[in-house]
């Protein structure tokens, strides 16, 4: 059935404004281009600024039988979550809340809201987010992504922080996951789990509750360099007994270009005198040379990028790796025109890896199959159900089945869907 597009157009220009909705065919391919730079031409893009447009919307989108919507924050996922042909919500006009509450110790925050204005306003107060994305996208982006970055050695994921969301579901009514008076890790009946990392499937963030903390009072950030031929695995599990380590990031082929070295950024948080004492166990390490600690400083202070400080790509692979297999797995992609590689750890024993294929890599999908098939031998798996190879998700996501089931529970009318799973 054709969709009378003008019509539709004009209800939605009548809902938010002409330049709140891009539907001419060379803004909307420019607006499709992802990272790797292949088109995703979008139906429509709109852009909402307010809760109540969301309800009109659902009965524009109703009316005109739009079959299926895709959210988006600023597009930086990995895994082109956000990037499809469908009609694509943004909801980078959705900025506006950021309510600081120092008595529970949390901040409710618009989904649309960028991570370093968030971050500005906490600091501000002596508060931080204390799981940081690498890059500033959008708040609800980063739940939809599973949130893991800086801090996840010592907080996890932002599943760890989250409270509370918003979330508006197909038939547009608007629901509430988790509870915002109850921490995360309660027992009992709590969607959040379902929301965080799975990409929109199931609805649109418009906010979230998180928990924040005091901005640590004393740090020190340490660069570490690691020859190749040093097993990461030994060095790694040494520093899993140290208490004050709140953040560990590892480089290669991104900091030191001329050597295979692999660099770690350490951040230490704590009181002064076992910051001393840890950040002396880890200089009597042996096997590893330091760097300047303005170096280091310089490197956390500038933590937070922008798309075009990220290494240029063919392809980037995002997996969970544990340490007992980095190594090899480091070691193996070499054949690749030695990719290079970033990666938060995202707890003592395990990565989450960033391979950036460079540019000239003769064959991606070689690369793709590689990657499924060697799966098995550095027991890594995907982050998000979004990620970009089926069959690796299809592999390492048993309850894809279960999540399939359950789909249809948020789609009741199964008129207006976030994205089909299609798997
Ligand atoms: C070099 C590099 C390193 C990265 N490291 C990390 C990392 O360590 N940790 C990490 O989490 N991410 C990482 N990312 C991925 C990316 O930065 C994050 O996923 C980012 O937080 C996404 O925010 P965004 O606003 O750009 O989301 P988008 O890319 O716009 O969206 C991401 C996904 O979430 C969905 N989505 C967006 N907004 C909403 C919403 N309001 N409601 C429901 N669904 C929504 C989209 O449909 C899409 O599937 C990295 C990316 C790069 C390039």
């Amino acid at each position: 059935m054709t969709i009378d597009k003008e019509s539709l157009v004009k209800d939605l220009i009548d809902l938010v404004g002409e330049e709140n909705i891009i539907f001419n065919d060379d803004q909307l391919k420019h607006y499709g281009l992802d990272p790797f730079n292949q088109t995703h031409k979008p139906f429509l893009v709109v852009k909402l600024s307010k809760i109540s447009h969301f309800k009109r919307l659902n009965f524009i989108l109703r009316r005109y039988k739009i079959e299926s919507i895709t959210p988006r924050g600023c597009g930086f996922g990995i895994n082109l979550g956000a990037y499809s042909e469908d009609l694509i919500i943004d909801l980078t006009l959705l900025n506006q809340k950021i309510e600081l509450d120092t008595q529970t110790l949390t901040v409710k925050v618009e989904a649309g809201v960028r991570y370093t204005k968030l971050q500005k306003i906490l600091n501000e107060n002596g508060y931080r987010l204390p799981i940081e994305p690498i890059l500033d996208g959008t708040i609800g982006g980063f739940i939809a992504t599973g949130g893991y970055g800086y801090g996840s050695y010592q907080f996890g994921s932002l599943m760890n922080l989250l409270r509370s969301t918003s979330i508006v579901l197909s038939n547009g009514q608007i629901i509430q996951s988790g509870n915002i008076n109850t921490p995360p890790y309660s027992c009992g009946y709590n969607l959040n789990s379902l929301i965080c990392g799975s990409e929109g499937y199931f609805g649109i963030i418009t906010d979230a509750v998180l928990e924040i903390t005091p901005i640590a009072l004393e740090s020190h950030n340490l660069l570490l360099k690691i020859p190749a031929d040093v097993d990461l695995m030994p060095i790694l599990s040494k520093l899993a007994i140290i208490s004050t380590i709140h953040h560990i990031s590892l480089y290669k082929g991104l900091i030191d270009t001329t050597q295979d070295s692999t660099n770690l950024l350490i951040r230490l948080e704590g009181p002064p005198e076992i910051l001393e004492q840890d950040k002396s166990f880890i200089e009597a390490m042996p096997d590893i040379t330091f760097s300047k600690y303005e170096m280091a400083n310089k490197l956390w202070d500038n933590r937070i990028l922008e798309p075009s400080h990220t290494p240029k790509a063919s392809i980037i692979i995002e997996a969970i790796v544990p340490i007992s297999t980095l190594s090899q797995f480091l070691k193996f992609w070499k054949i690749y025109n030695s990719p290079t590689f970033f990666g938060t750890l995202i707890n003592p024993s395990s990565a989450l890896l960033y391979t950036f294929f460079p540019p000239e890599i003769p064959n991606v999908e070689t690369v793709m199959e590689t990657f499924v098939e060697k799966s098995h031998k550095f027991q890594m798996h995907p982050p998000t159900i979004g990620h970009l190879i089926k069959k690796f998700v299809e592999q390492f996501h048993p309850n894809l089945e279960y999540l399939k089931r359950l789909k249809p529970i948020f789609d009741k009318i199964h008129r207006l869907k976030v994205r089909k799973l299609q798997f």
